[in-house]
Parts: C-alpha cells; structure tokens; sequence
C-alpha cells in the first residue's frame, strides 16, 4: 500500500518549493512533502536579502582567526559551542581546508552566477505579478561604525569589484542621502546597486500555491523517517503517513539532511549554523532600503509592513533555542546605527531562531551522490539559501529533465568531501 508520483521532494523551504515548481513547469508529476509546513523553518525568518555581494563562501583566508577571536564573546556574532560532536569536528577541519584564496576566488565566482540567475527569475515572478512578495531592487548598503572596520570591509569587496561585481564607496554625507534622511551614525559604507531584498515567507508560500496550481501535490505534517532501496535505487520513502513510491527523489530539507542520508548510508557534511531575526511592524520613519552593520554582522531589512533585524552564527548542533544576551546585542547593534528609530517603543511581532545549513566550504551541495542513481540533494545553502533559491530548483529540474544546466554545477557536487 501507499501512494506514487513521478518526483517526491523532501522538505518544503526555499530549496524544495523552487525545486518542485521548476520540475512541475516541465511537465512532470511532482510531490512536495515537509514534516512541518510549507516554509515552516529556517526559509521563514531570515533576512530576506537577495545578494550577489554575498558570494564570498564563509570559507575564506582570516575567518578562522577572526572566529577563534570571537568565540570567547559571549555578545560575539559567532560561536562554536565545545562538545563531542565527531561531525562537527570533521566539518571544522575541512572548513580549514577550505579557507584558501584560491577556494575563495573560485567559490565567489560560482555564487555569484547562481545568485544572479536567481535574481533573473524572481524578476520574472515579480513581472508575472501572480502573487505578491515584496521584492525591491534598491540594493543594499554595507556601513561601517569604525574606520578600522570601514578598511576591512574595502578590503574584503576588493574581491568581488575583481569578479565584476559594481560596487561603490560611500561617505557619511551620501550614506545619509541614500538612506532617505534616516539618522545614523555609521561613519561611511559601500553600496551594492545590483541586490534586492523580499519578504521570504510570502515568496516561498506564494510559490508553493503556484506550484499546486501547476499540479504539485503539497503534503504537510509527513515526515520521512527511512527508505526502501532496491540495489542503486531508492524505491520509496517510508513516512509517517505511509509509503511513498516515486522514481526520482530530491533531498531538500536544509539542516536536517545529513539524518535524512544517513538513514541511506550516506554521509553529508552540514553542520547547521544557528542564527536569530526579531520582526517589528515597520515604524513610518524608518529604512527605505536594507543595510547590513559590518561589525556587528547583522542585517537591517525593511520588508513589506515589517522591520527585520537578523544576524548570527552559532554552531551549537540542532538547537532551536533563543540566546537572549545575542538577541539583544543584534538588537543593540541597529540600535546604535540608527539612534532615532525607536525600537524599544516598538512591540514585537515575533524573535526567531532559525539554522543556516552549512556546508564545509561555504558552496551548496546540488547534484546526484554516488551510491544511489535516482536521488538528487539540493541542500547546504547556508548564508544564500534565499538568494540561490530559484536557480537551485531550476539546476534541480534540469538534472532530472536531462537538460543542459544553466551553469557548470562541478562546485556543487555533493561528492566533493568524500
Ligand atoms: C538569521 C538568518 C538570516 C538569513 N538571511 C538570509 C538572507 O538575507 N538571504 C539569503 O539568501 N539567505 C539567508 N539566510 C539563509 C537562508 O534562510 C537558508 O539558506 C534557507 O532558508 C535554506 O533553505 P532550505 O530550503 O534549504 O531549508 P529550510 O527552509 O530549513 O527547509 C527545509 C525543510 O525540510 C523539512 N524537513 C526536515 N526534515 C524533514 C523530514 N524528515 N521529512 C520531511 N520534511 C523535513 C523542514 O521542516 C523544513 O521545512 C539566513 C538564515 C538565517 C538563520
């Protein structure tokens, strides 16, 4: 007994509603499932950024130095919690591996183009008007509190001014303009013309409706808890709800992955990377744009009726848990940049905690792993899983439908680590 589709997807975030409406488009008979609902987890409250001047992989020269300086802070926008965790210590040490130049360079590289082929099509969305999300092309402003921390950041876009990224650096005076008379005492910034930012709940859930309007079928509240396999083949998915028959199966359920794998024997490395949003209702003076706080490491962004401020990583394992101390200090943060933006007199409409799936090397993994034919992973997006959205799904359908991809995907290969 169960049921049987042509294409089931696991997990029903950015990564798998993209994924299935883009294999729906095609023609083929696709089934989206999601142990919670449709964006329930870590697509829900980020930061809604859209941002090719994030293609830097988290991997890169300097950041282990800066974390192991960071660590000890119990306010710091990083921490690795000490424990036992054999995963995570094998993660660490290929994160080490993977802090190179070269690695940085041609990971930017690879980021960038999916982030931009993204943006192509929420463009097209947009354009189409069938549901509403927010989305706005005024780009994104990086300010600096420090002139320390202003040099470090020129330093580090230096990067991706050499990828041909448009970047341009910023007084105090044109910060003060861009941002429309809004008070800060950033002491300059650098502005990225080509991001846009959206509401990530309303896309991700406006795109599951359309995927169902092109006939996938949307299960909510089923959980896959093993799977039946038949030599190189995954047969079905065994879950809460029953047996679920399918030729095809995307893995794309973010930070809960690798248990997924492991019930197949398969090992991937995504550790994930905790991070915090508190949500207000949007003050009438307030940002007109998104800002990132450079030092701080945390994100400002205005989305429809709601101010988000967000920002974080923690590496603590499977931990939904809030840490109030660095709630706060993000909450300090854009309260420092922005002295007039009463957010104490604000109430809270919701503090949320949500976990970044991260791979090693910053790069997600997108591809078939070796030991099961008709199985692809579309997971460990990490910092981007918004911003790469829609160009994940569209390489996800195009592997399945045998097209050729928009992109070389050899970056991406969940086999890289093994
Ligand atoms: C504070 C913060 C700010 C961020 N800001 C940005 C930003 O500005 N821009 C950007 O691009 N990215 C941002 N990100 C990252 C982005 O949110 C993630 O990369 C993205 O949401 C990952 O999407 P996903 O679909 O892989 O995972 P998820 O959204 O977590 O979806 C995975 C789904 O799988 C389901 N699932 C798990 N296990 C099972 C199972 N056994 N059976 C069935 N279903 C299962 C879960 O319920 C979940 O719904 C931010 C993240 C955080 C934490």
């Amino acid at each position: 007994m169960g049921t049987k589709t042509d294409i089931l997807v696991i997990g029903a975030g950015s990564i798998g509603v993209n994924s299935a409406y883009f294999l729906a488009e095609r023609g083929l008979k696709v089934t989206l499932l999601d142990k919670d609902d449709v964006c329930a987890s870590t697509s829900w409250g980020n930061a809604g950024l859209l941002v090719p001047s994030h293609s830097l992989p988290l991997a890169s020269p300097g950041v282990i130095s800066q974390g192991l300086r960071w660590m000890f802070n119990a306010k710091s926008p990083f921490y690795v919690k000490a424990r036992f965790s054999l995963s995570l210590w094998l993660w660490l040490w290929k994160f080490r591996a993977a802090c190179t130049a070269k690695h940085q360079r041609e990971g930017a590289v690879v980021l960038r183009e999916i982030s931009e082929k993204s943006m192509e099509l929420y463009n097209s969305f947009d354009d189409l008007g069938d549901f509403e999300f927010h989305l706005e092309r005024k780009g994104i402003i990086f300010l600096y509190a420090t002139q320390d921390g202003y040099q470090h950041g020129i330093e580090d876009i230096g990067l991706l001014r050499d990828i041909g990224l448009e970047v341009v650096d910023m007084d105090r005076n044109q910060v003060a303009e861009k941002l429309g008379g809004v008070d800060t005492t950033a002491i300059g910034g650098t502005y990225f013309p080509g991001d846009a930012h959206l509401a990530p709940a309303d896309f991700v859930k406006g795109l599951a409706s359309k995927a169902k309007s092109v006939g996938v079928e949307i299960k909510t509240d089923t959980q896959v808890n093993s799977f039946q396999t038949k030599g190189r083949k995954i047969v079905a998915a065994n879950t809460n709800h029953g047996m679920i028959y399918a030729d095809q199966f995307v893995l794309a359920a973010g930070s809960w992955s690798p248990e997924i794998a492991n019930t197949l024997g398969l090992s991937i490395p995504i550790q994930p990377a905790k991070g915090y949003s508190v949500s207000y209702p949007r003050p009438e003076k307030s940002l007109n744009m998104p800002v990132m706080l450079s030092e701080a490491k945390t994100a400002v962004t205005p989305m429809g009726n709601i101010l988000r401020v967000g920002g974080t990583l923690e590496l603590v394992g499977m931990d939904l848990s809030i840490n109030q101390k660095r709630v706060e200090s993000l909450v300090q943060a854009a309260k420092t940049f922005f002295p007039k933006i009463e957010f104490d007199s604000l109430p809270i409409i919701k503090t949320w905690a949500g976990l970044r799936p991260t791979t090693p090397d910053g790069l997600p993994l997108v591809g078939r792993p070796k030991g099961f034919d008709n199985l692809v992973i579309a997971a460990g997006h990490s910092m981007m899983g918004i911003s790469t959205g829609p160009g994940t799904g569209l390489l996800v359908a195009q592997e399945i439908n045998e097209e050729k991809q928009f992109m070389p995907t050899e970056m991406f290969d969940p086999n890289r680590f093994n």
